[in-house]
């Protein structure tokens, strides 16, 4: 079942590693399939290599429902998100290097350094550190689900979602770029911010 939704999701697993957004075993990748059902990368397998056949379809509780081998660990922090927003249907979670460079100095991305923060992504979230693979880390990133659409996760890595997978996608890959291009500049002299007036107006 799912056919098409695999092959995607198998796409932008691949896309992730080839856009250097993810790292070996790092990360997981999930699209919502039904009310109670997602399709989840499998735990501890190479985003760069996975196939459409790998990925498990496992209800909100982490039952693999159809597929063989274990799915992500991170299924709790993904199932949040879902039951947070009806408006999301996909979850991307990696370790980004510079957008997690932040997450470990415990600081948020600024919104009025490169105007594709607030247009992309509306509000960038930091959560506090959760062990890996708990219920921790849904609850460390529950107050964020309804405001942000992406969450830097402390001493972890980077959260997105969207619509679908091309938007939870595009979303980590803006944040990636923006928290590089900080980063450079920060190396050039001191970053200019945008003006509140100007950021205002992005608003309308
Ligand atoms: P999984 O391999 O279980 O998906 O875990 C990877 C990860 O990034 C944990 O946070
Ligand atoms: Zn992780």
């Amino acid at each position: 079942m799912y056919e098409k939704e695999r092959e995607e999701l198998a796409k932008i697993c691949h896309l992730l590693y080839q856009r250097n957004l993810v790292s070996a075993t790092d990360g997981n990748v999930s699209l919502r399939v039904s009310k109670e059902h997602m399709l989840l990368t499998p735990s501890g397998k190479n985003k760069g290599f996975v196939e459409a056949g790998d990925m498990l379809v496992v209800d909100f509780s982490g039952n693999v429902a159809e597929g063989a081998g274990r799915a992500s660990k991170e299924y709790p922090m993904h199932r949040a998100v879902y039951e947070g927003r009806s408006d999301v249907n996909a979850v991307v979670h990696t370790h980004p290097v510079y957008a997690t460079a932040f997450a470990m100095a415990g600081k948020n991305i600024p919104d009025n350094y490169l105007i594709e923060t607030r247009m992309m992504l509306k509000k960038v979230a930091l959560a506090p550190y959760a062990t890996p693979g708990t219920a921790e880390m849904a609850d460390a990133i529950a107050p964020y689900i309804q405001e942000a659409n992406a969450v830097l996760l402390q001493n972890h890595g980077a959260l997105t979602w969207g619509r679908d997978l091309m938007d939870a996608f595009n979303k980590m890959e803006v944040l990636e770029s923006v928290a590089k291009t900080i980063i450079h500049s920060a190396a050039v002299g001191e970053p200019v911010v945008i003006s509140r007036e100007n950021m205002d107006k992005m608003k309308k």
